[in-house]
């Protein structure tokens, strides 16, 4: 998409190409013009817009994906990482690669042609169908995952990872580390828990990305046993991704009484046949005076950390 900048500049050139045109003071100054208008059109063509990022605050993007979940997560430093990319439940037999027809047409509308890391919080349709195509599409250098042994849908996208040289990650909890400006701290899954079980909800990735006094905590399809590592770490987070679309298994009183957010994203889709988000989800985040936006009703929905406070910003206010 051309900038305002590019169109008021092709506009002006235009402008005075017709001037002189009409004019014919100077032929001179007509051809310079339209020498002017076709350098203007080469640099809409082949210029990439430059991302629209805020620089030196941390996003994080609830992309609207339906049913399932993909954050875009800016470090201040301008690292984009993305964590899970959406998908189609198997049972839906559905051809439409949300990966490449929602999710990275988010991303190109934002200018972003390069993503950094990719992080696939647990092996679910939901979360990880739309990765081959992001991965194809924004070449990462990085993919982070929560599984040791790699089975199922998850095999083939880290065998994708290691053809195109991706290094491929495993987080535990207890890892802690700096990656563009932004602190990583994980809590789920247990360093000795086997992963790669028949609930791959209990093998989910569970972290928090820090910037000063800011934290967001993203629970992927986090679940009680999940939640539980959680909460007895006691991290405090202003800005939560709801845990398994608002299912009633997450999101438990204890949690939000631990981490006290003030902000909180659902992502689910509209009319979905699991009931998401779940009435007392909806409540208990209400009484802990949580405000609640969701991806169904407001699309994608962004939250600006700037080391002191959550700003949030909604797509369909704009
Ligand atoms: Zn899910």
């Amino acid at each position: 998409m051309p900038s305002l900048a590019m169109i008021l500049a092709s506009l002006a050139t235009l402008a005075l190409a017709m001037l002189a045109a009409q004019t014919r003071r100077s032929r001179l100054a007509a051809f310079a013009s339209v020498a002017l208008l076709f350098g203007v059109a080469g640099w809409i063509a082949f210029v990439p817009s430059r991302p629209h990022l805020r620089a030196g605050v941390m996003e994080m993007t609830a992309i609207d994906v339906g049913q399932g979940d993909s954050i875009l997560l800016v470090t201040p430093a301008g690292r984009a990482l993305l964590i899970d990319a959406g998908g189609m439940a198997q049972w839906m037999h559905s051809d439409f690669d949300i990966g490449e027809q929602v999710v990275s047409s988010y991303l190109w509308n934002r200018g972003i042609d390069r993503l950094d890391v990719v992080v696939i919080t647990h092996p679910h349709a939901d979360h990880l169908g739309g990765m081959p195509a992001v991965i194809a599409n924004f070449h990462p250098r990085e993919l982070w995952i929560s599984i040791d042994k790699p089975v199922g849908e998850l095999a083939p996208i880290v065998a994708q990872a290691q053809s195109a040289g991706m290094i491929v990650s495993v987080e535990k909890d207890g890892d802690t580390f700096d990656y563009g400006g932004t602190h990583f701290r994980v809590f789920a899954p247990g360093r000795d828990q086997i992963t790669g079980s028949m609930r791959p909800n209990d093998d989910c990735l569970v972290f928090t990305a820090t910037l000063g006094g800011t934290t967001a905590l993203l629970e992927g399809d986090a679940e009680r046993p999940a939640e539980r590592r959680v909460v007895e770490e006691h991290p405090e987070a202003m800005l939560l991704k709801v845990a398994h679309h608002g299912s009633a298994s997450g999101t438990s009183a204890d949690l939000l009484a631990t981490v006290h957010p003030r902000f909180a994203v659902i992502s689910v889709g509209a009319r979905n046949v699991y009931g998401h988000p779940r009435r007392e989800v909806l409540e208990r985040l209400q009484k802990a005076g949580v405000k609640t936006y969701r991806t169904d009703a407001e699309g994608a929905v962004s939250f600006y950390l700037d080391g002191k406070s959550v700003t949030p910003d909604v797509a369909l206010l704009h």
